[in-house]
C-alpha cells in the first residue's frame, strides 16, 4: 500500500504499453490517477478498469502537444480527483526514417508529442505541486538518447527530456518536488512491435535477437519500467532528482 493514498497522478499516453503499465501499477500503490491519451477510448477502459478494482480512475482523450487540451485536462483532473502532484511524462511516438529521408512533419509531431508535450504539461501540473509543497515528475527518455541510426527526430527528443529533467529538478526543488527520467531499453510494446513489422521482421524474432545483445538476456516489460517509475514517485526517493536512470537489462549509459 502507498503511504500516500490520497495523492493524485497524471500519465500521459497511459491507453497502452508503457504508461497503461505505470497507470496500473500507481493505482495499485493508492494514487487516485488522471490516464490521458490521445485515443480517449482505451484511457477510459483503463481507469474503468482501476475504478471496477476499487481505486480512483478518470480517463481524458487529450493531445499533449496542445496548449489548450492540456490546460483543460489538468484543471479536469484537478477539480475531479484533486489537485494533481505526480506527473507521468510518458506519451510517444516514433517517426523514423534515415535524415535524407525525414521529412520536415516527420522532425516536427515528433519534438513535438515528447519535448513540447512535457513541456506543456509539466507547465500546467507545476502550480499545484508547488501549492502543495511537494511533486514528482518523471519523464521518459530512452537509450536512444545516446545515439540511434534513423532516428534523428526521435534520439534528439530523448536527449532533450534529459536536458529538461535535470533543469526542472533544478528549478522546482526548493518547493519539494523531484524531477527524473526514466531511459528504457528496448520494451516490449506496439511501438517496438511496429518497428518489427516496418522492418519486415517478425516481432518473436526481433525480440530474440534483442535479448541476445542485451545483458540480462531478455527484453523489457511495460512493468519493468512501472517499477522504477513507482520508485521516483515515492516518499522515499525524495533525495534523488535530476537523475536519469536506465532501465536496459544493462549499463547503456
Ligand atoms: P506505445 O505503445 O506506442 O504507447 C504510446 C502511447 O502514447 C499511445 O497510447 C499513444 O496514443 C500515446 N500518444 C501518442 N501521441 C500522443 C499525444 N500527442 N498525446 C497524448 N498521447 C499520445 O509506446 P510505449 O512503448 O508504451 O512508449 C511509452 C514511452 O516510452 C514513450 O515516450 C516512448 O518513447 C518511451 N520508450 C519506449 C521504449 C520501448 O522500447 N517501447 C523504449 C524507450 C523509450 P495512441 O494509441 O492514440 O497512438
Amino acid at each position: 500500500m502507498s503511504e500516500s493514498p490520497s495523492r493524485v497522478a497524471i500519465v500521459t499516453g497511459a491507453g497502452r504499453g508503457i504508461g497503461a503499465a505505470i497507470a496500473n501499477r500507481l493505482a495499485a500503490d493508492g494514487f487516485a490517477v488522471g490516464l490521458l491519451d490521445l485515443d480517449e477510448a482505451s484511457c477510459a477502459r483503463g481507469a474503468e478498469a482501476i475504478t471496477a478494482d476499487g481505486g480512483r480512475a478518470l480517463g481524458i482523450g487529450v493531445d499533449v502537444s496542445d496548449t489548450e487540451q492540456v490546460e483543460a485536462a489538468v484543471t479536469r483532473v484537478a477539480e475531479e480527483l484533486g489537485p494533481p502532484t505526480v506527473l507521468l511524462n510518458n506519451a510517444g511516438i516514433t517517426r523514423d526514417n534515415l535524415l535524407f529521408k525525414m521529412t520536415d512533419q516527420d522532425w516536427d509531431s515528433v519534438l513535438g508529442v515528447h519535448l513540447r508535450g512535457s513541456f506543456l504539461m509539466s507547465r500546467a501540473v507545476q502550480k499545484y505541486m508547488t501549492e502543495q509543497g511537494w511533486g514528482r515528475i518523471v519523464n521518459l527518455s530512452s537509450t536512444s538518447a545516446l545515439g540511434n541510426r534513423g532516428q534523428a527526430n526521435y534520439s534528439t527528443a530523448k536527449a532533450g527530456m534529459q536536458g529538461l529533467t535535470k533543469t526542472l529538478a533544478i528549478e522546482l526543488g526548493k518547493f519539494g518536488v523531484t524531477v527524473n527520467a526514466i531511459a528504457p531499453g528496448f520494451i516490449a510494446t506496439e511501438m517496438t512491435a511496429a518497428t518489427a513489422e516496418r522492418i519486415g521482421m517478425s516481432f518473436e524474432d526481433m525480440q530474440q535477437a534483442a535479448a541476445q545483445e542485451i545483458p540480462v538476456r531478455r527484453v523489457g516489460q511495460p512493468e519493468d519500467i512501472a517499477n522504477m517509475a513507482a520508485f521516483f514517485v515515492s516518499d522515499q526517493a525524495s533525495f534523488v532528482s535530476g537523475q536519469v536512470i536506465y532501465v536496459a537489462g544493462g549499463p547503456k549509459a
